[in-house]
């Protein structure tokens, strides 16, 4: 069993420890806004007062956090050690996923790039699927921590593939929700019950349960985040920064990140990405 940092315990970090804590790892946890962190102490969780309190002579530190900057910042108050694994499971896209490999370098610590896929439900019931990319040995040591959390790794090659892969597939996730809402919002601009599209596609090649269940969120107007629409607006930058660096023309990634940073900049960046339909949505 291994013992744990981990930084960070927002919609996915928070059960990712849990599920560590369940499996019988010793962890600890810090985050950034204490009470957040606070209820893992009935999972057995040691919460920490500061991300080098969590990190000191923990066998993996763990960051899962909003952004690159956050997960650079956190990382350097965490003091990582020599010889100590670095979890990185933030989505940070390719540059930032860069940076990490120069800090743990410089501390002599080894990167693994494991972001995940899946949203909260997933998180909480173990059900992610983990990206692990890194050095085979540091891979091997973390792959009890990724069953924990997680019910099918692939393991991609050296670090930062992990991240292209989950860049990529963030492409579809974010087409999809986009879709969805334009979708929706046409239909009811053309007077026409949003039901009959699900009924026109029910059973086909288009009929995604991902379209039904996005699509249900607009329908109800109702946006509890399992993936907070600012997020969504920085992966979706992401993926057109990674797309322009390696020659990729991307015009309907690039106006989901405009859309997307939009109905951030209105107010609804903590709901979840479904909420992009209110801007579509017939007036
Ligand atoms: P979240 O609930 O918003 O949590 C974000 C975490 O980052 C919180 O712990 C927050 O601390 C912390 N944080 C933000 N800025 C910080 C700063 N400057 N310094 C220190 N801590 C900071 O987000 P999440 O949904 O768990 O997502 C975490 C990461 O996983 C993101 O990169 C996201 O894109 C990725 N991801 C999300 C999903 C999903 O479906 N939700 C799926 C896969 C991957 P506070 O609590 O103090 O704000």
């Amino acid at each position: 069993m291994a013992t744990i940092a981990a930084l960070g315990t927002g919609v996915m970090g928070a059960p990712m420890a849990r599920n560590l804590a369940r499996a019988g790892h010793d962890v600890r946890a810090w985050n950034r806004s204490a009470d957040k962190a606070q209820p893992l102490r009935d999972d057995g969780v040691d919460v920490r007062r500061d991300p080098a309190a969590a990190a000191a002579g923990a066998d993996v530190v763990l960051t899962m956090l909003a952004d690159a900057g956050a997960v650079l910042d956190v990382a350097r108050q965490a003091a990582l050690a020599e010889g100590q694994i670095w979890w990185q499971a933030s989505t940070i896209g390719i540059e930032g996923t860069e940076q990490c490999e120069a800090l743990a370098q410089e501390r002599r610590a080894t990167l693994v790039d494991a972001p995940v896929l899946g949203t909260r439900m997933p998180a909480e019931e173990g059900k992610l699927l983990v990206l692990a990319s890194g050095p085979d040995e540091a891979l091997d040591a973390c792959a009890p921590l990724f069953d924990a959390v997680g019910q099918r790794t692939m393991r991609l090659g050296p670090a930062g593939t992990a991240t292209r892969l989950k860049l990529a597939v963030n492409t579809w996730v974010l087409a999809v929700t986009q879709g969805t809402a334009e979708t929706i919002a046409v239909t009811q601009a053309l007077g026409l019950d949003p039901a009959l599209v699900f009924e026109a596609v029910e059973g086909g090649a288009l009929d995604l349960p991902y379209f039904r269940m996005k699509g249900k969120l607009m329908i109800d107007e109702d946006f509890p985040a399992s993936f907070a629409l600012a997020l969504a607006a920085k992966d979706a930058r992401l993926v057109a920064e990674a797309a322009d660096r390696h020659g990729a023309d991307l015009p309907m990634l690039r106006a989901i990140a405009e859309r997307f940073a939009e109905a951030t900049e209105a107010g609804h960046g903590d709901e979840d990405m479904a909420a992009t339909y209110r801007l579509s949505r017939p007036r």
